[in-house]
């Protein structure tokens, strides 16, 4: 008996039973844009990262375009960024007509390494983006400090991140301003779908605006006056009710990742040419997949596939590709890290036995 394939990235769907008959309700209650559904996920949402104030859009990317739009980055400004993450992540700076500056990362989590973060800043830095990669937590400490003494704000991209703790409190229930996204591999899925936790409320009528052709929904349509270049990016009754349905399971679903992240931690210690990435005590990783350090990682991949176990680097480092040359310079630390780094499969589909097989594998060597 051939054993199953063990895959990097599944769609979690709540049961159909109790989705279904949600989303058959909304789809034929004549109101599918946007409406109170959004607005009972946003409370849902806000409510689960511990009172936060929130704003949903249609992306994740909509979100973070939005986030840097609302810090007022603009053409000419400069972007602190990291090339260790997905392309949405910096495209948004582009989608503002900002430059990025790459900030080298940790050579064992590929996260920002605060140091190389702080000689970045220049008079045009505006913000600093950083992203909790894989859903372990940058240093928000060194991170928040290198972003107050140069008086930019730090924007968080916590795409890989729904679920991971800084101190204690969920990435997203602190901080000036973070993104997640609901993509369909994501830890929740909304099919797509972005939010952004902001601290302070007052600010939410701005984000409202932008992610709607910078109309202010709250006044008459036809006294309401436009000054803004505003978007479409607000999030619809569907997709909402799909994010609301899942909201009964998140919880579960984040656990069954955080599990299997911890088990590995300690089931994959003591293998010789290959470490498990490391995160700081204040860090609880949420597991979006897992990260080893491998010596010759190709070729651990390939044996990995032999046993049916899906593997990956995923994420091309951004600085490599044409679009982003203009921001091209050395980057040692993540030199390292792009060359030894490989992803396993470590989410709530991963179950005992497949846990135990991926180690089983990696034990008998590469
Ligand atoms: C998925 C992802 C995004 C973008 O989210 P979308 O919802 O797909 O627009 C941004 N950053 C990172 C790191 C991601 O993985």
């Amino acid at each position: 008996m051939t054993e199953p394939q063990i895959p990097l990235f599944r769609v979690s769907m709540p049961p159909r039973g109790e989705l279904m008959p949600r989303l058959e309700q909304v789809l034929y209650s004549g109101m599918v844009g946007e409406g109170e559904e959004v607005r009972k996920f946003e409370q849902r949402f806000g409510d689960w990262l511990g009172g936060r104030p929130v704003l949903s859009f249609s992306s994740g990317t909509a979100a973070l375009h939005t986030a840097l739009m609302m810090t007022g980055v603009g053409p000419g400004d400069q972007v602190i960024s990291t090339a260790m993450t997905a392309e949405p992540s910096n495209m948004a700076i582009r989608h503002c007509g900002a430059e990025i500056v790459w900030a080298d990362v940790d050579p064992m989590t590929g996260n920002l390494d605060p140091t190389s973060v702080a000689a970045a800043i220049s008079a045009r830095t505006k913000a600093i983006l950083v992203v909790h990669y894989g859903g372990h937590p940058a240093d928000l400490d060194g991170l928040r400090r290198v972003a107050a003494d140069a008086g930019v704000m730090l924007i968080e991209d916590a795409a890989h991140a729904l679920g991971a703790r800084w101190r204690g409190l969920p990435i997203g229930g602190s901080g000036a301003i973070t993104m997640f996204s609901f993509q369909a591999i994501k830890h929740m899925t909304t099919i797509d779908g972005g939010m952004l936790a902001i601290d302070d409320p007052e600010r939410l009528p701005e984000g409202r605006r932008l992610r709607w052709f910078g109309i202010d929904r709250q006044q008459d349509r036809l006294s309401v006056e436009v000054s803004e270049v505003g978007y479409k990016y607000h999030m619809n009754n569907v997709t909402a009710a799909i994010g609301l349905a899942q909201m009964d399971h998140i919880d579960g679903v984040i656990a069954r990742h955080t599990d299997n992240g911890r088990w590995f931690d300690r089931a994959l210690a003591q293998i010789p040419g290959l470490v498990p990435s490391p995160h700081p005590p204040h860090a609880e990783p949420s597991y979006w997949f897992y990260t080893v350090l491998a010596e010759r990682s190709a070729d651990l991949q390939r044996a990995l596939a032999e046993a049916g176990i899906a593997s990956s680097k995923i994420h091309r480092r951004n600085d490599l590709h044409p679009v982003f040359a203009s921001s091209k310079r050395p980057l040692p630390g993540l030199d390292r890290f792009w060359e030894r780094a490989l992803h396993i499969p470590c989410g709530w589909w991963v179950d005992d036995a497949a846990r135990e097989r991926i180690v089983a594998a990696i034990r008998r060597g590469w």
